[in-house]
């Protein structure tokens, strides 16, 4: 049997490993038409920031790395495929290199093509000074412009965004942060938390600006007017991050699609077409919280997906996609801000006679301790069933993992009662008899008692 994967990022390299450690033998032919496989976007920041000297460091794969897990494996680097002919079972690619066309015959297709940055309808927005930030090119077009300027203005108050801004700023440019929505970071956080980090980032020196949309660029000299619902602003640079779209064309008419053309696929990473599969940000995923498939194009599910695509290829049915609840973190001036499953907001939406939370701010472990620092939280439950729907951390210190303890608790449909009451350790160096954690799970339990947080 041999498989097509077309695309190797994160989603096309987990599935052809998984595909070689199941099946050594196994025949996998590989697209990509890059000249590299692997790239880590999320290195893009720390590079602009400085903390990683060679973007090169950030790949963790290389076509020869893939080739060498077994002897009918081939990469074909810069190699586009243009069409894929279910009725022939053949995939039409063209080499870019040489610009010939050939086919290739398949029995199984892996659709890992992952995405593009959504290139906003702005007028202008193709001018020179103008930028997009997801490849390993546009991390050094960005860093090539970069090298005369000391304005640079973000588009876009997402997590990309916001990070950037961060990096950006801490490197000496003066940045300004143009967000559309009423608060940044309005996926992950609800509002008072949003208002905590801006808070720090124009206390470090990042302009933000909430509620304003660009409306055109215009080339000046080496930079760029942004003119905006607002006002206008001139930087030396702009660069836009305002999401991303499922790169899905090929399959088209071949297999279903959402509203959002992301590929439906099954828990085992099947499309509507049986010999098709899709992992990654060409695919929607299945969001836990709400119990429905939506597009959230992040590194965790591709990796995941593309191993449970891969290992279900070699052996349908083995491995069953959980879901996801699309946990995700930033570092942001020594904070760290984690979340995982709904914001408020979003809960509102989609149960607006259910939905309900608490905010807890505490400190992680006693003040008789050289330092601590305050925790603030926010916890989304359904106050009818009591299961917990998401929960946002921000904080000095280290909250990371405590968005991944929510996130096993929504995938576990476990309850305000159940945080409450879990065990967890205590230890002075570490948190107070109760857990920070546990008292967010209080907090709610007493909300829920008393209609009131405390
Ligand atoms: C700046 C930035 C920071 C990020 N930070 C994080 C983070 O911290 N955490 C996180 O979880 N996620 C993060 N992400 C998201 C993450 O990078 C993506 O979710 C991930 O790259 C998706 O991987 P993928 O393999 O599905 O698709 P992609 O990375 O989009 O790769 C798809 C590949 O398919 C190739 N391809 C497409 N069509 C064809 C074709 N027809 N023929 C041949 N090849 C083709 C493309 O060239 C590409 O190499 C970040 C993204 C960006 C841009």
């Amino acid at each position: 049997m041999k498989t097509i994967v077309i695309g190797c990022t994160h989603a096309g390299t987990a599935a052809v490993q998984e595909i070689m450690a199941r099946d050594p033998q196994a025949e996998v032919t590989v697209f990509e038409r890059r000249n590299d496989i692997s790239f880590l976007s999320c290195g893009i920041y720390l590079y602009l920031e400085g903390v990683v000297d060679s973007l090169r460091k950030v790949f963790y794969a290389t076509a020869q790395d893939l080739e060498k897990l077994g002897p009918n494996v081939h990469v074909k680097m810069q190699s586009d495929v243009v069409a894929i002919r279910t009725e022939l079972k053949v995939v039409e690619v063209q080499d870019l290199t040489t610009g010939q066309m050939y086919t290739e015959p398949y029995d199984k297709i892996i659709m890992t093509t992952g995405s593009y940055p959504i290139v906003p309808t702005i007028k202008g927005v193709n001018t020179h000074g103008v930028y997009l930030c997801k490849t390993y090119d546009d991390a050094l077009n960005i860093k090539r412009a970069s090298f005369d300027a000391s304005t640079i203005a973000i588009v876009g108050g997402g997590y990309i965004g916001t990070e950037l801004s961060e990096a950006l700023s801490r490197r000496g440019y003066k940045t300004t942060l143009i967000n559309g929505r009423p608060h940044i970071l309005g996926h992950y956080v609800d509002e008072d938390i949003a208002t905590k980090i801006r808070d720090d980032l124009v206390a470090n020196g990042v302009d933000v600006h909430d509620n304003e949309a660009v409306e055109r660029f215009e080339p000046e000299g080496d930079g760029v007017y942004i003119h905006t619902t607002r006002g206008e602003l001139h930087a030396d640079l702009a660069i836009c991050c305002v999401g991303f779209s499922p790169m899905t064309e090929l399959v088209a008419g071949i297999v279903d699609l959402t509203k959002q053309k992301a590929i439906k696929v099954n828990n085992y990473m099947q499309t509507s077409n049986p010999d098709i599969f899709a992992a990654g940000d060409s695919a929607a995923v299945h969001f836990n919280p709400t119990n429905s498939h939506v597009y959230a194009p992040l590194a965790t599910n591709a990796v995941r997906m593309g191993k449970i695509a891969g290992a279900n290829v070699v052996d349908y049915g083995s491995v069953s996609y959980m879901g996801t609840q699309s946990t995700s973190a930033l570092k942001l001036f020594g904070k760290t801000m984690a979340t995982s499953g709904l914001t408020y907001e979003k809960a509102h939406k989609y149960f607006p006679d259910e939905a309900d939370y608490v905010h807890l701010t505490d400190n992680y472990r006693p003040e008789f301790m050289p330092t601590t620092a305050q925790v603030y939280m926010t916890l989304v439950f359904n106050r009818k069933t009591r299961a917990i729907m998401g929960a946002q951390f921000y904080s000095e210190y280290d909250v990371s993992m405590s968005a991944n303890l929510i996130s096993v608790m929504i995938q576990n449909k476990n309850t305000v009662d159940e945080l409450a009451y879990v065990d967890m350790l205590f230890n002075p160096s570490f948190d107070r008899p109760w857990n920070y954690m546990n008292l967010l799970g209080h907090a709610a339990v007493n909300k829920l008692q008393n209609g009131a947080a405390k």
